[in-house]
């Protein structure tokens, strides 16, 4: 079957807990992570089951460390597993040794538990931009055929603006190639947002991310993705209230603020879901590669 990419689309999670997540990286308190994250990817594994789809779950190594069944259940309703690093940590923060070790142990506890070769990577809050494009290097060297960590716009905290939207094999600073499945970018009000995903598909009204949705898929595969964190609804644990009232002003706003509309997240992502399903980014990539070679984008070295 060959995919048209005007009905293509590809549904990924990224499975981490939010509450631990919180802890160690705005109050600096490790803690291993809350079953939240097992209730939450159930409900999103529903969602997928309802529309008898399959997506990719980009998944913590620390996550397979502690609820194992839980990875289990991903490979078992045929969805592909992918690895989001072991702990978290953004390439931006991240040594090139220790993000070897991050990864590939995060990609051999995964392997080890479903018994299948693990394709796919995607770095913590989109990572990968210009000045961590050393990490493609120890992308490719920890054995991955992809990666889909770059948000080819100007964000906050992550982007790589000027990168292709579309599907291509990277020739890395070091000769190395690897293929990469940018994040879904639309054009709005003069500039490129990611509206695929996060906090966008968080608090823009239903219509508007269909509209977003539908033009990506004019030219590319529509790249969604959520996290099992943004269905949780339900009050934090007392201890993460005990840091927050102790926590700056701005931190304090900023966390407060990723609540907001969590309410709508579930419908939405099942609606969108409903309007072409959803197959792995792996699938994606091995059709595409039937038609004709990946365009050819080289990178020079990091600056
Ligand atoms: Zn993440």
């Amino acid at each position: 079957m060959e995919i048209n990419s005007a009905q293509t689309a590809s549904f990924t999670v990224d499975v981490e807990d939010g509450v631990s997540i919180a802890m160690r990286d705005a109050f600096g308190v490790e803690i291993t992570p809350t079953d939240r994250v097992v209730k939450h990817t159930h409900r999103i594994l529903e969602i997928f089951s309802d529309h008898g789809a399959r997506g990719t779950f980009f998944t913590l190594g620390i996550i397979a460390e502690h609820y194992p069944k839980l990875v289990k259940r991903i490979g078992n309703e045929g969805h592909e597993l992918a690895v989001h690093g072991y702990n978290h940590l953004l390439f931006t923060n991240m040594t090139p040794e220790i993000a070897f070790r991050e990864l590939e142990s995060a990609k051999k506890r995964i392997e080890d538990l479903t018994g299948r070769e693990v394709y796919g990577h995607r770095a913590p809050a989109f990572s990968i931009n210009p000045v961590t494009s050393w990490g493609l290097d120890v992308i490719e060297k920890c054995g991955f055929t992809y990666d889909s960590s770059i948000m080819p716009c100007k964000g906050p905290r992550y982007g790589w603006p000027g990168f292709s939207k579309d599907i291509v094999t990277i020739e890395t600073p070091e000769n190395n190639r690897i293929i990469e499945v940018p994040m879904s970018t639309v054009e709005f009000m003069g500039r490129d947002i990611p509206a695929c995903g996060g906090s966008y598909l968080r608090l823009l009204p239903y219509k508007m991310t269909e509209k977003f949705f539908t033009k990506v898929q004019r030219e590319n595969p529509a790249i969604v993705y959520i996290h099992p964190y943004e269905l949780d609804t339900e009050r934090y644990p007392d201890f993460y209230f005990d840091e927050l009232k102790k926590a700056p002003l701005k931190t304090n706003l900023s966390l407060r603020s990723n609540w907001l509309l969590r309410n709508t997240v579930e419908k939405k992502f099942g609606k969108l879901m409903g309007l072409s399903g959803s197959i792995p980014l792996i699938d994606i990539i091995r059709e595409k590669q039937k038609g004709s070679d990946l365009p050819l984008v080289k990178i020079s070295q990091s600056t």
